[in-house]
């Protein structure tokens, strides 16, 4: 019984009043999405289909998405833009689902890549290719608005912030284009200027540094460095194109590089985002190289500037644009680039509580991505 409550409603058809009631907020038709709880608190819960709020949104039905380590960040309170009843994820590809009345370049049914970053293509900054810093997106999914670890994502501004799927391409592949490919290319590779015949070395193997290793390798450096404490990945990336591999739980990896290559790399990437891992790239670049950040550091870092700064070295950091993402496309269309070597597990959504364990445990468990389906 819905009709008598509310005398604002008395006379007017059923169907019409129960719209008005459930209005605003909340939607007849419900789905499951991974909602975060405060620290150390996900659950998967029933939550309302996300509607179009402006004439500039499309809602996604998703069709894979995945975990990121930014993801465990906000588990472990890392993140406090993430407030409570937000769901989380970033990343995923779709089929479209419903589109505002200003959208231009998609409709109902086509496939797309969720950038898991949102812009306008207008203000200043996306102007500037500074997509990160839109005035009206940035990453905003899954952080500060709901975003794609569900059954459907609304995505604002969806002519500039989603990319269309070309027919026959292997969808659970793209996943990786939301996120962790232009991640690595962009902010270790574009940024730490890998040139051919240069000798570089990125500390950290998990899926965003060998997303900067396959990425690097478009511009032939002659010979690549990957340093981490996980054996197993470090031969992973031996398959993933490394020259060499440094285990830096078992040797020092400073002391080895600096011996091996005289004066240090051209280029280091740091993707890992503690002051170890810095540390270790500060002591290996030689003089004139780059320095590219891509870790996301959670406290200070102790910058040895009074050495660095003879030595005529360039520090980089940031968020990525994914201003590089549609040319990424285009290698990963003509086999150039695969990142399906990436995905190691695959949940259905309602299991995604256990891909999160995985996730969490991706040393143990030899896991570097995971996807998640309906
Ligand atoms: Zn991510
Ligand atoms: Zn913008």
């Amino acid at each position: 019984m819905v009709t008598t409550t509310n005398s604002l409603l008395a006379g007017k058809p059923q169907a019409l009043e129960l719209e008005q009631i459930l209005k605003p907020g909340i939607t007849r038709a419900s789905m499951r999405g991974l909602v975060y709880g405060g620290p150390g608190v996900i659950e998967l819960k029933d939550i309302p289909i996300p509607e179009i709020l402006k004439p500039t949104d499309a809602v996604v039905k998703i069709l894979k998405t995945t975990i990121c380590g930014t993801d465990l960040g906000i588990l472990h309170g890392k993140t406090p833009s993430v407030l409570p009843g937000t769901t989380l994820g970033h990343e995923g590809v779709g089929v479209v689902d419903e589109v505002g009345s200003a959208i231009t370049k998609f409709k109902k049914g086509d496939h797309v890549i969720i950038s898991c970053i949102t812009s306008c293509g207008t203000c200043e900054y996306c102007k500037k290719q500074m997509y990160s810093h839109c005035e009206h997106g940035g990453w905003i999914l899954g952080n500060t608005i709901n975003g794609t670890q569900a059954e459907y994502a609304r995505i604002p501004h969806a002519d500039n912030s989603l990319y269309a799927i070309p027919a026959g391409a292997d969808e659970e592949a793209l996943v990786m284009l939301s996120d962790i490919l232009p991640t690595g290319h962009e902010i270790g590779v574009i940024n730490g200027c890998v040139k051919p015949g240069d000798t570089i070395a990125i500390v950290g193997a998990g899926p965003v540094g060998m997303s900067a290793l396959l990425t690097a390798q478009f511009y032939s450096p002659a010979k690549i460095y990957m340093i981490d404490v996980d054996q197993n990945r470090l031969d992973l990336a031996r398959k993933f194109g490394a020259t060499h591999t440094i285990n830096s739980s078992e040797e020092d990896a400073v002391r080895r590089i600096i011996f091996e290559t005289k004066d240090g790399v051209d280029v280091a990437i740091e993707a890992v985002g503690i002051p170890d891992t810095f540390d270790i790239c500060q002591n290996i670049v030689r003089p004139g190289g780059h320095l590219a950040n891509i870790g996301v550091h959670g406290k200070p870092i102790n910058l040895q500037i009074q050495n660095l700064w003879i030595r005529n070295i360039t520090i980089t950091m940031g968020l990525v644009n994914t201003n590089t993402t549609p040319m990424l496309l285009k290698t990963v269309e003509s086999g150039k680039l695969q990142p399906a070597q990436l995905i190691t597990h695959r949940f259905k959504l309602e299991d995604i509580l256990d891909a999160y364990k995985v996730f969490g445990n991706a040393s143990k468990e030899n896991a570097m991505k995971v996807i998640i389906a309906p």
